[in-house]
């Protein structure tokens, strides 16, 4: 008999050992829980919250060898082994002559730009990050956009849409000088794009633009695999290398890199700074004293270091990227099929659902993504977050940045959740989606000084 079958099905690379249990609510539960919360997801208590989609920093599930390489820690103060491994690590899959552990990501940025920028220099980025720019500005520096016009264009197909803008660079460079340019950010696999990966070609273009004009790039590698995954499937020339190969490529066209650990490298905190100049090694090794701890723990615990250095190896598994990523292109496609508006292509590390496309009654000062995020955790315990206009803040003038992407990101944890928990949340999405006419906006009642979004209090109009 002839098989139906037209294609094969893969699965995830792992199967499950030991499994937390969730907690489920009314929806006068979650309706009571949101109003305490002020409108804001990152305000709620995770028990309230069903399937857990805030972000995928810090939320992976470690694996039995990083759980086992946590009882090697050595929690010495001063020169932990712990420490000579996750350098190793560094060295061996990313290529960095020098390493200086953090606590996290942003623990690196605020070394780095301390650093690397002399005040009122300009710090170009293939677009922003939330901690990155606000070290950044914090350290006299002015961040300027030179990623691509596709990248902010939600429907727009491009394979490539992390790719930096070279005539932006050019421009930049061409009214200020090189010399007022104290570094490129080159963040791998775009966070606030959606997830949205470089090319190589791209990477090597930049490359040769900022060497001819002696200007460091620092690479943002917090999702390096992802972006070397997408580099693996759409580049041409990459179908044959390996995941870990083309990370290894991505690394050594740039200086230097600050990286989140919590994200690409399975961790549930970590981050390390690292850099291929030994006078930056020297200031950062200094430096790292005052914010962090002793330059062989950086703020963490030997046993951080295990984990990280098994999970670095773990994310440069072909099968794992897989996975991964086709679990994020399953939920999408899901999202798809019921009509909702989503940036596409789908990215790496989650669904970015257009908030202005999906409630088009909403102005954006309405806070249309902070809403949306709002209803889906009322509608299902499924709790999302907001990246448009509350997340972009305000800048040195104090006035509001109108950013011209207004997103709720679903973002997806790393070996986590099921395909069935998917199931439920592009449901919870559509049946939102089915009743979005009814839907009014907030108004904001109380804003932080920094990173607004993380503390902000909003009231339904
Ligand atoms: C998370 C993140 C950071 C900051 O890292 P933390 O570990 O959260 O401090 C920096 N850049 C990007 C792209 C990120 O996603």
């Amino acid at each position: 008999m002839a098989t139906k079958i037209t294609r094969r099905s893969w699965a995830e690379p792992y199967k499950m050992k030991m499994v937390e249990l969730l907690k489920t609510t009314s929806r006068a539960q979650r309706i009571k829980a949101i109003r305490e919360a002020g409108f804001n997801t990152f305000l709620l208590r995770s028990e309230d919250v069903y399937i857990d989609l805030l972000t995928d920093s810090g939320t992976n599930s470690m694996s039995d060898r990083q759980w086992s390489a946590f009882m090697l820690g050595d929690e010495a103060y001063a020169g932990s082994q712990s420490y000579y491994k996750l350098e190793d690590a560094i060295h061996k899959y990313y290529g960095y002559k020098y390493v200086i552990p953090t606590h996290q990501g942003r623990g690196a940025e605020n070394i780095l730009s301390q650093i690397m920028i002399k005040k009122g220099q300009y710090v170009p980025g293939n677009m922003y990050f939330t901690t990155t720019r606000v070290h950044q500005e914090l350290a006299g520096g002015i961040f300027v956009d030179v990623i691509i016009e596709e990248a902010h264009d939600p429907n727009n197909l491009h394979p490539f849409k992390g790719n930096v803008d070279l005539q932006k660079l050019e421009n930049l460079v061409k009214i200020h000088g090189a010399e007022k340019i104290a570094y490129l950010t080159l963040a791998s696999n775009v966070n606030m794009a959606g997830g949205q990966p470089f090319s190589m070609e791209n990477l090597k273009a930049v490359r040769d633009f900022t060497k001819k004009h002696g200007i460091p790039i620092i690479h943002d590698m917090t999702r390096v695999a992802e972006n070397a995954y997408f580099i693996q499937q759409r580049e041409p020339g990459y179908q044959e290398k390996s995941i870990r190969e083309i990370v290894r490529e991505i690394c050594d066209h740039t200086d230097g890199a600050t990286m989140s650990a919590k994200k690409d490298a399975l961790v549930n905190i970590g981050g390390f700074m690292a850099t291929n100049d030994p006078q930056v090694f020297e200031e950062a090794r200094n430096l790292v004293v005052v914010y962090e701890g002793l330059h062989t723990y950086g703020g963490l615990a030997g046993r951080d270091m295990e984990a990280m250095a098994v999970g670095i190896k773990e994310s440069l598994d072909d099968r794992h990227q897989h996975a991964r990523v086709g679990q994020v292109l399953y939920l999408g496609e899901k999202m798809q099929e019921y009509g909702i508006p989503i940036v596409k292509p789908v990215g790496g590390h989650g669904i970015f659902v257009d908030a202005r496309a999906f409630l088009p009654q909403l102005s954006q000062d309405q806070f249309p993504a902070q809403t949306l995020a709002a209803e889906i955790y009322m509608d299902s315990g499924v709790r999302t977050m907001e990246r448009g206009i509350v997340s972009a803040g305000r800048n040195a003038k104090g006035e509001n940045y109108y950013p011209k992407l207004e997103l709720v990101r679903f973002t997806i944890p790393r070996r986590v959740y099921t395909q069935a928990h998917m199931d439920v949340v592009a449901e919870s999405a559509a049946l939102v989606y089915e009743r979005r006419k009814k839907i009014r906006g907030l108004r904001m009642v109380y804003e932080p000084k920094y990173l607004r979004f993380f503390q902000a209090r909003f009231e339904q109009l």
